[in-house]
């Protein structure tokens, strides 16, 4: 029986960011993950660099969505599509564009606060660009501009979204923030190589967490598949993502979460020139008029969102735990598309659902085809807020640390509580915050290699391999 002193359950974004810091730091980590590849879990393309997506959260996440954004960005920098969102609130919208500014503000000061006392923290550009507004005269104009191959400022991203929206749609001013977005297969493959690279971090893939006890001096754990047996740990991490909850039963921890199924969908728009910024039309969470969000991929790839009960959600789609378990039960078919994935008639449909959703305001985004399959999932949210966005980590029991992000950006606080408890109350590298964050195996990953493992992550998922690559190299 092998001692390992970290075992980590699931390789997940969380679990990879928790190994790289503390198999940076020397640590003997061992992550288990039930996967053949890690970041296989639910997707994620924008990096919530102010939580401008969300009209409903309060500042204080949104504030915390910025720092975290920018600590994420100066971790896993290949990962970033450094390329602009842009807001707009549709006509038949309640809600005005101008009721956003004063938060933008909020985020621009903050912003510029934390560059002037890290120029590391600049990752989103100067902060003077953070945001800038598009009045319609301007669109107009734009809209007779021809797109530029390489946009170099914000007026020159907004072209290729002005020559195709319906203007007459939407209200103004139009919003442009240097919200940017994530690579998720890149991240996948970036941070296995840096992983696979630690002589002291053993990765398990294709293993099956089954049981977990606590022993009077740390965890017993069994598991099944690529690795059957039994490893003991002084130090559990469960980082299991919507399967935190089983974790938890075979401790004996209660606790209230909830899980919700979502979904977006992937679609080819042939032609589609240029580079394009991200774009979210907001509008009413469950209703019809759900937020749209088109997310851009190289070779005409989209990626695409509505915030609306026959497309990204579904009405049995978020529920919560009860009873004597801590995991929250989704309804079956549920479970059958993330063990066996989608039939090809409803991934078609509501992928054309998206399309019609998003072609009210890119008419011409109406002849677009299907272009892959769905990127889904289903994703934890601690306790019994379904709005809640920033979530890291909880310590139920000595030696148990449970996480449960809601948005990625969050990994880099929950690995430091973590490395924080494990350490009683902080070692010396907790002090010097900036090199805690520099990981030699991952600053060491080579362009080639990532790049060529991220489109062979794609294709090995189903995926067009053209997603595996960034829009913006610099
Ligand atoms: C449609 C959709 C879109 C999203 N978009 C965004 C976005 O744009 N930006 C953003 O920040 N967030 C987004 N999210 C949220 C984001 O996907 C999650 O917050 C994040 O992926 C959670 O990461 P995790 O590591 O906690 O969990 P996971 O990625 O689920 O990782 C958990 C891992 O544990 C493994 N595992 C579970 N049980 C066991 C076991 N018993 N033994 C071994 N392994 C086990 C699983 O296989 C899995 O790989 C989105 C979510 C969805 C559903």
């Amino acid at each position: 029986m092998k001692r390992n002193r970290i075992v980590i359950v699931g390789g997940g974004v969380a679990g990879v960011s928790a190994a790289l810091l503390l198999g940076k730091l020397g640590k003997e980590v061992m992550l288990i993950e039930r996967q053949p590849t890690l970041v296989a879990g639910p997707p994620f393309c924008h990096l919530h660099a102010g939580g401008n997506l969300y009209r409903e959260i309060d500042d204080a996440q949104c504030l915390s969505l910025l720092r975290q954004s920018i600590d994420f960005a100066r971790l896993y920098p290949f990962a970033i599509d450094r390329r602009p969102t842009v807001i707009a609130v549709p006509t038949e919208d309640s809600g005005k564009p101008t009721e956003l500014l004063r938060r933008l503000e909020l985020l621009r000061e903050t912003y510029a606060r934390m560059v002037a006392e890290d120029p590391g923290c600049g990752v989103l550009g100067e902060p003077e660009e953070y945001y800038h507004l598009f009045d319609r005269g301007e669109i107009e104009t734009l809209a007779r501009s021809e797109a530029v191959e390489r946009p170099r400022n914000a007026r020159e991203w907004m072209i290729p979204l002005a020559r195709h929206l319906d203007l007459k749609r939407v209200q103004y001013p139009l919003i442009l923030v240097q919200e940017y977005g994530i690579n998720l297969f890149r991240l996948a493959a970036g941070a296995g190589l840096a992983l696979e690279a630690m002589p002291n971090v053993t990765i398990l893939r294709e293993t099956k967490v089954t049981g977990v006890q606590k022993r009077s001096q740390g965890f017993a754990v069994q598991c099944t598949g690529v690795f059957g047996g039994e490893t003991e740990a002084d130090y559990l991490i469960n980082a299991a993502g919507f399967r935190t909850g089983e974790i938890d039963d075979m401790l004996g921890v209660r606790e209230r979460r909830m899980v919700e199924f979502k979904a977006a969908y992937t679609s080819h728009w042939a032609g589609r020139e240029s580079l394009w910024p991200e774009v979210i039309f907001h509008g009413e969470r469950g209703t019809p008029r759900g937020m749209g969000q088109f997310t851009p991929y190289p070779g005409g790839y989209v990626q695409l969102h509505g915030m609306t009960q026959e497309i990204t959600l579904y009405s049995d789609g978020l529920v919560g735990s009860g009873g004597e378990s801590s995991q929250p039960k989704l309804p079956e078919h549920f479970m059958e598309k993330i063990e066996k994935g989608w039939s090809a008639e409803e991934r078609d449909e509501r992928t054309r659902r998206a399309i019609t959703h998003l072609a009210r305001f890119l008419p011409d985004f109406a002849r677009t085809t299907v272009g892959g399959p769905p990127l889904f999932g289903a994703q934890q949210i601690p306790g019994e807020d379904p709005t809640l966005r920033v979530a890291e980590v909880a310590f139920p029991l000595p030696g148990y640390a449970r996480c449960e992000i809601v948005k990625v950006s969050s990994v880099t606080d929950m690995a430091r509580e973590i490395l924080r408890d494990l350490d009683r109350g902080g070692s010396a590298q907790m002090r010097n915050e900036a090199a805690l964050w520099q990981i030699p195996q991952l600053e060491d990953v080579k362009e080639e290699e990532l790049s060529e493992r991220a489109r062979r992550i794609a294709a090995g998922r189903g995926y067009p391999e053209a997603m595996g690559d960034r829009c913006v190299d610099r």
